[in-house]
C-alpha cells in the first residue's frame, strides 16, 4: 500500500497514522481540540492495550501494511482536522495507489458504519477487535499481489474434490447431459424408468450446473470478480457477478469451498448411479441398438449413390412438394444423423454420440426402404420428372390457385410476393387490406396504398385473399415470421426467372 505520503504523525499518539479524508483535504496542521483530545487518548491507550496481545510478527505486519514503522491504525481526520466518526476499512487500502495531492476519498462502503466516538468502553472494545482483526487479514493478504491470490483460487478450485471428480466423469457428466436432450431417449424403455431417470438426473446434474462451463471444464471466466475479506474465517469471497458464481477461499488452508456442502461419498455414488441406470435401459431395449446398426447400414448402401440423391434434394427443394419415392425421404432423414464410428465405453457414452434431429427412422417399427436396382431406377426417373418440371417455367396467365370463383394468376402472385419481400414485417391483416384496397388510415400513413399491387383483389372477399395467401404459404413460396412473412428460396428463383 502507499498510504505513507497521506499519513501525519504526532509524538503523542504513535500507533496512529492520521489520514485527512475527502477529495481537496490534503494536508493536516494539528490534531483537534481539547476534546478532541481527549477521545484520542482515550482511543491510543485503548489500542494500546490490544496491540499488547499480538505476537511481534502480527504488528510487523500491521505497520508493512500501513508503510509504517510504529502505527498500527489509520485515523481518519476531516477538512477542520477534527475526527472523522467512522474507522477506514482496510480493504479500502489494500492494493490501492492514492494521488498524493488529494486526500482519500470518502465512499460509503470505505468506512465502518459504526462511529466510534460514540461507543461505550464494552462496545469500543468489541468493534476494536473486529477493526484489528480485518486489519490483520488485510495485512496478511497484502503480503501477496491480487493476481497471485486469483491464482491460488483457481488452483484451490481446481483440487477441490468436486471439481477433481468432475473432471474425472467428464464424459459421463457431457454424456447424461447430451442424452437427457436427444430426441433417441424417447425411445428407451420403461417409460417409468425413464421418467425416474430423469428425475435423478435433475437432483444429481445440480451441483455440476452450479457452476459456470468455463470453470468446470476450462481455465476459469474472464469476467471481473469482486473480492469480499471474511476476517472472521480468514476467507476471501471470490465472486463473478456476470456468472452468478461464487467460491471461498480459506488463506491459511489454502483450499476453497464451494457455497454448497457437497457430501463426496454420496455424490460418486449418484454420478455411477446414474449411468448404470442408463445402461439399463439399454439393455432394456435392444430394438435402439439393432435400429442404430440398419441405419449405420443404410448409410452405407447410400454412400455410391450420393451424388443422385443429393441431385435430386437440391432440384425438388426448390420446387413444390412432389411426392418423392420412399429412398429419397430416407436418404434426407439420414444425412440428418451422425453415428459414432466406433463404439467405446458404456451405452451412455457412445449412444450420446449419437447425433440426430430425426427420430423418425429409430422408431422401433420403421422398415428402411433398401437402395437396390428398382429404387435407383425409381429415383433416376423422379429425378428425370423433376428436371422437366424445373425446366417448365408457368406462364402468367396461368392459374395458381382459384378460391370461389376467384382465380388467381402466376402473374398475381409474382406481384404479390414482390411486394411482401419489400415489406416483411407487415402482418396478415395489413396485407389483406392492400390486397384487397382498403385505404385504412394506418396504409394511408405509411403510403401502402400507393403501391402497385394494391386493389389488385378488390373483387375478392378477405377471407378468400386470406386463403390464397395461405396457399401460396403452402406451396413453399412464403414462410411465416414471427410477425409477418419472408420470401422462400423458392419463391426468389419464381421472382428471378419471371424478370428474364
Ligand atoms: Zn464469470
Amino acid at each position: 500500500m502507499t498510504m505513507e505520503q497521506h499519513t501525519y504523525h504526532f509524538d503523542t499518539y504513535p500507533l496512529f497514522a492520521f489520514v485527512p479524508m475527502g477529495k481537496k483535504n490534503k494536508r493536516i496542521r494539528s490534531v483537534g481540540q481539547k476534546v478532541q483530545k481527549g477521545l484520542l487518548h482515550r482511543l491510543h491507550e485503548h489500542v494500546k492495550r490490544k496491540v499488547a496481545t499480538l505476537t511481534k510478527e502480527e504488528l510487523m505486519k500491521l505497520q508493512a501494511f500501513l508503510d509504517d514503522t510504529e502505527a498500527v491504525l489509520p485515523i481518519p481526520l476531516n477538512k477542520e482536522d477534527e475526527l472523522y466518526p467512522y474507522f477506514l476499512k482496510p480493504d479500502q487500502l489494500i492494493w490501492q495507489a492514492f494521488s498524493p495531492m488529494h486526500g482519500i476519498p470518502i465512499y460509503g462502503s470505505s468506512t465502518y458504519s459504526q462511529s466510534y466516538l460514540t461507543l461505550s468502553t464494552e462496545e469500543l472494545d468489541h468493534h476494536l477487535d473486529r477493526v484489528i482483526r480485518d486489519y490483520l487479514f488485510c495485512a496478511n493478504l497484502a503480503l501477496r499481489e491480487r493476481h497471485e491470490w486469483e491464482e491460488r483460487i483457481f488452483e484451490g478450485f481446481q483440487r477441490h474434490p468436486f471439481v477433481q471428480l468432475a473432471k474425472e466423469k467428464k464424459e459421463v457428466v457431457q454424456a447424461v447431459e447430451k442424452m437427457n436432450h436427444s430426441p433417441l431417449i424417447s425411445l428407451l424403455n420403461s417409460p417409468e424408468d425413464l421418467s425416474f431417470w430423469r428425475h435423478r438426473v435433475e437432483i444429481v446434474m445440480r451441483p455440476y450446473r452450479a457452476i459456470p462451463d468455463a470453470w468446470l471444464w476450462g481455465s476459469g471466466c474472464s469476467h471481473e470478480k469482486e473480492m469480499i475479506f471474511h476476517s472472521s474465517t480468514w476467507e476471501i469471497e471470490y465472486f463473478c457477478e456476470t456468472c452468478g458464481f461464487v467460491v471461498y477461499y480459506d488463506i491459511t488452508k489454502d483450499h476453497v469451498r464451494l457455497k454448497e456442502v457437497m457430501d463426496m461419498e454420496r455424490a460418486k455414488k449418484r454420478i455411477a448411479t446414474i449411468e448404470r441406470q442408463f445402461n439399463e435401459m439399454v439393455e432394456k431395449t435392444p430394438r435402439i441398438v439393432e435400429k442404430i446398426e440398419e441405419i449405420a447400414h443404410a448409410q452405407l448402401s447410400f454412400k455410391p449413390y450420393e451424388g443422385l440423391y443429393d441431385e435430386v434434394l437440391g432440384i425438388k427443394s426448390r420446387m413444390e412438394a412432389e411426392e418423392a419415392p420412399p429412398t429419397v425421404t430416407l436418404y434426407e432423414r439420414l444425412r440428418l444423423i451422425s453415428l459414432p464410428q466406433v463404439r467405446e465405453g458404456s451405452p451412455l457414452l457412445w449412444l450420446s454420440k449419437v447425433s440426430t434431429d430425426t427420430i423418425e427412422p429409430f422408431k422401433p417399427r420403421a422398415i428402411l426402404p433398401s437402395v437396390n436396382e428398382d429404387s435407383l431406377t425409381n429415383v433416376r426417373e423422379f429425378l428425370e420428372h423433376l428436371r422437366s418440371l424445373s425446366n417448365r417455367r408457368p406462364n402468367d396467365e396461368d392459374e395458381f390457385v382459384a378460391i370461389k370463383g376467384n382465380s388467381l394468376t402466376y402473374k398475381e402472385v409474382e406481384e404479390l410476393l414482390e411486394f411482401i419481400s419489400r415489406h416483411e414485417n407487415e402482418p396478415l391483416h395489413v396485407l389483406i387490406k392492400v390486397f384487397t384496397g382498403k385505404a385504412t388510415n394506418a396504409i394511408r400513413t405509411q403510403g401502402l396504398h400507393q403501391e402497385e399491387p394494391f386493389g389488385l383483389l378488390n373483387d375478392w372477399e378477405e377471407k378468400h385473399v386470406v386463403k390464397a395467401i395461405k396457399s401460396i404459404e403452402k406451396d413453399g413460396l412464403l414462410s411465416k415470421l414471427s410477425k409477418g412473412y419472408t420470401l422462400t428460396e423458392k419463391a426468389n428463383v419464381l421472382l428471378e426467372n419471371g424478370d428474364a
